[in-house]
């Protein structure tokens, strides 16, 4: 059984994290006691070296620990260079087939190499690629999908055939005795991705960069990459991750970050909780733009320093006072509606006050910043 489940507190249950072999990408660590890494990938080409630059910036800023950036053929290094003197940020080479485009893509600054061994060829320019990558320190990550399975050999695409593809490369790089390795595996399929990773991480410790692949957008995308990401995480499996979301790559951030704070990997400095309002609510009150409200002023003011202090708050929004303080016991602060125009104030489920609606963010707000930081 894969799922532990640790009691270490009265509410509070965590995650068991399976050992995996740590290695080191820019000084950001995967696998091993390292934190579960948020990574992206560029979609502007490399030839637009300043468009390139801004969206890694971009990522970055949002929350991104590493970034990938196809590097299609040799003409893209002149263009990689350019882009790795720019940015701190953890670069990852996507490089398909083209053993040489490795090699200059490490030899141009790069911190980590997606190819497959098994598709570069003979045994010598394999060779000569995990040479480079072991005199520059470039871990390797081997990515296989659904597509890359070799049906004539394999016949279907299943977690079997999945993680025999993926062990097919990865003993190429064991045979070579380089070990500075990741494996993705990843399928559309929500549960074919999770079967062939529960069945990888018991036969080796390489970390797994996990996510679902063509997941789609939107919010089909969140619950599909929540679904498997999530249930991989919990079960202990998963160093990294990745949200594949059609379009701007910098939405795929906002979900990944939600899905290690709602497993607990991340620590949530702000949670807001809202009821789902009833016909107990009095109609004048809209009560998600009051909780869009809240959250928007507590991260914009609080969220830094509540970082800073190493402290979390919950802040509820329920739409009325005769449940919500009650439903909301747990929350630190909240608000309830009430009828003509008047809200209450509470905190831990006991009454603080009678406020005005149309006043009920600032005095929330205003009250969490006298309690918590006087
Ligand atoms: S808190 Fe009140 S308004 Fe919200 S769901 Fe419960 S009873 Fe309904």
């Amino acid at each position: 059984m894969l799922l532990y489940i640790t009691i270490t507190g009265m509410n509070q249950l965590k995650r068991n994290r399976k050992h995996t072999r740590k290695v080191i990408v820019r000084g950001l660590g995967i696998g091993g006691d390292a934190p579960v890494s948020i990574q992206s990938m560029t979609n502007v080409p490399i030839e637009n070296v300043e468009g390139t630059i801004r969206q890694i910036q971009i990522l970055a800023d949002a929350g991104t620990d590493l970034v990938r950036i196809a590097v299609r053929n040799e003409d893209s290094i002149e263009y990689l260079k350019k882009i790795r003197a720019a940015v701190d940020t953890p670069l990852s080479a996507d490089v398909h087939f083209n053993y040489k485009i490795a090699i200059m893509a490490v030899e141009a600054g790069i911190d980590k190499v997606r190819i497959n061994p098994g598709n570069i060829g003979s045994a010598d320019r394999v060779k000569e690629v995990l040479k480079a990558a072991k005199d520059h320190g470039v871990p390797i990550r081997i990515g296989v999908n659904g597509g890359s399975v070799d049906l004539k050999k394999y016949g279907v695409v299943s977690p079997g055939t999945l993680v025999e593809s993926a062990l097919e490369h990865v003993r190429v790089l064991e045979d070579n005795d380089f070990a500075d390795i990741l494996v993705s595996i990843k399928s559309s399929d929500i549960l074919q991705t999770i079967e062939a990773n529960r069945l990888f991480s018991e036969i080796r410790e390489y970390p797994l960069h996990i996510g679902l692949t063509e997941a789609g957008f939107g919010l089909s995308c969140a619950v599909q990459s929540s679904i498997a990401i999530g249930h991989l995480l919990l079960s202990g499996i998963g160093d990294t991750i990745r949200v594949s979301m059609t379009g701007d790559p910098v939405d795929e951030i906002a979900v990944a970050k939600k899905i290690l704070e709602s497993v607990g990997e991340r620590k949530a400095y702000i949670r807001i909780i809202a009821c789902p309002t009833c016909g107990r609510t009095d109609p004048s009150l809209n009560i998600r733009a009051l909780a869009e409200s809240v959250e928007n002023e507590l991260r914009a003011r609080f969220e830094n320093e509540l970082r800073s202090r190493d402290r979390s708050i919950t802040v509820a929004v329920m739409g009325c006072e005769v449940n919500g303080p009650g439903e909301a016991a747990h929350a630190d602060f909240g608000i309830a509606g009430g009828r003509d125009g008047a809200m209450l104030l509470f905190s831990h489920g006991k009454k603080l006050r009678k406020i005005l609606a149309k006043v009920a963010v600032p005095e929330l707000l205003k009250e969490i910043e006298s309690v918590i930081f006087q």
